[in-house]
């Protein structure tokens, strides 16, 4: 399978024609099939002619002329008719890359025409005859990943809403595997992107909050770290894991052939994983040759406590900042971990999802809703319509201070005087930010009957 990928990158030159067969037999069986094919023919990597991959029982071709491809397929056919093979010649088709027109009835297996493609799904990935081969990909991982969620949701349809810890954990272990599968081949960072807005969305619903919600406060209360860093380090393991591989390995050729390439100045594979390995932050310790030969176990355990720290220190500072994150200016207050949060343990749907979007700005306080009106309302005059107290409308002046909603704060501060220490001593800004933190189940429902009570009234 790998075998086939990097050859795939390898290969994306002008005039190949590849000839993809599903054939009803076994790899072993097919290990004389190289001596029927004609060693003219193929394509030249590291001084070696590669004419073939077999991948199970999926066979390869390659050659760099339409007539030399269909002698190709013509020793094919011989071949299988000696052994008495099978050619499923509704899978085989044919690939052209490069700026060259080929009839469509061109191509010939025991009198059957084969067609020409665009797209071909070989070994899960799908590859498209364009300039970047794996360009479209995100849409079929997409488009998996809904046919999975649908089928979660069908099958927890009696169960009703799923608790956040569960759904983080569906998306870990059943849309993770879908959108990891070939990336250390097909990473590209438009694709990557794609893929992070769906799993932003994904946990953005898990949340109740709607799409702008900051990056940084959905993964931040979630606990989760972006997808692109688990592609990224797949990229970089790759790199590590050819050059671990004998030099009898075809991957290993191709690998030393696009070496040569991304020195002498043109981009491909290699180049983006160097690139990458350049940008992770394990690269300050340990420069690209040591790493490449650190021991496989050591490197997998270097990869992911670096990249992981270096996000949640990254992610701390960008929530610090209030220029760049202005609707994180109050979660920097009461938030200082990376994790999942107590509060989404909350059995009720409309408390949690209340308590959600109190404290990543996704509510409706004039602090939040100023910002949009036009024309644009400053922070400072984004005053509460509610008590009409000349008091700027933001998140502790709602849950601390509105007289208009007293009554539906006292059984919360109640709870609060109950739950944390020296309550009655403490600031409004300390009480605030004391509640906000809480892990207390208790304190935390108190919080979320607030928050939607004081909601009804508005
Ligand atoms: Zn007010």
């Amino acid at each position: 399978m790998c075998n086939a990928r990097v050859s795939l990158i390898g290969l994306i030159c002008r005039h190949i024609c590849i000839v993809h067969i599903n054939c009803l037999s076994i790899k072993s069986f097919l290990k004389d099939l190289s001596d029927e094919l004609d060693d003219s023919c193929g394509v030249v990597v590291h001084n070696k002619i590669l004419k073939h991959l077999l991948w199970a029982d999926d066979l390869f071709l390659v050659s760099t002329y339409a007539t030399i491809m269909q002698r190709q397929i013509n020793n094919l056919n011989s071949y299988c008719k000696k052994w008495q093979l099978i050619v499923n010649t509704m899978k085989t088709k044919i690939m052209v890359f490069g700026d060259i027109h080929i009839q469509d009835d061109f191509f010939h297996l025991d009198g059957n025409t084969i067609s020409i493609t665009e797209k071909y799904t070989y070994v899960g990935n799908e590859v498209s005859d364009t300039k970047n081969p794996f360009c479209g990909i995100y849409e079929s991982i997409i488009q998996k990943c809904y046919r999975s969620c649908y089928k979660i949701r069908e099958y927890c349809r009696q169960i009703g809403q799923l608790p956040p810890a569960l759904s983080v954990h569906f998306f870990n272990t059943l849309l993770m595997p879908i959108i990891e599968y070939g990336s250390e081949v097909w990473y590209c960072p438009s694709s990557v992107e794609k893929l992070s807005i769906f799993q932003r969305n994904y946990f953005r619903r898990v949340l109740h909050v709607r799409q702008k919600t900051p990056n940084n406060g959905v993964y931040g209360d979630l606990g989760v770290l972006p997808l692109e860093i688990r592609l990224k380090n797949n990229v970089i393991k790759y790199l590590h894991h050819i050059h671990d591989l004998p030099d009898t390995s075809p991957v290993k050729w191709v690998y030393k052939d696009l070496l040569l390439l991304s020195d002498a100045g043109f981009s491909n594979w290699v180049t983006t994983a160097h690139k990458l390995y350049e940008e992770h932050p394990l690269s300050d310790k340990c420069d690209i040759g040591s790493f490449l030969n650190l021991k496989r176990e050591a490197m997998k355990r270097n990869i992911k406590k670096s990249s992981g720290k270096h996000f949640q220190s990254t992610w701390l500072e960008n929530i610090s900042d209030i220029d760049k994150q202005p609707k994180l200016r109050t979660y920097m207050k009461f938030k200082s971990e990376f994790k999942f949060e107590p509060y989404l343990n909350l059995h009720n749907v409309k408390l949690r999802a209340a308590i959600s979007q109190f404290r990543l700005s996704a509510h409706h306080l004039r602090i939040e809703t100023g910002r949009h009106t036009r024309p644009y309302t400053p922070a400072e005059k984004r005053l509460c319509l509610k008590c009409k107290e000349n008091q700027i409308q933001d998140e502790e002046h709602h849950l601390m201070l509105c007289s208009a909603f007293a009554n539906e704060r006292k059984p919360l501060m109640q709870c609060a005087a109950q739950y944390i220490n020296d309550f009655e001593t403490l600031t409004s800004e300390e009480k605030f930010i004391e509640i906000m933190k809480s892990e207390n189940i208790e304190l935390l429902t108190a919080l979320g009957t607030y928050l939607v009570d004081s909601a009804k009234c508005t």
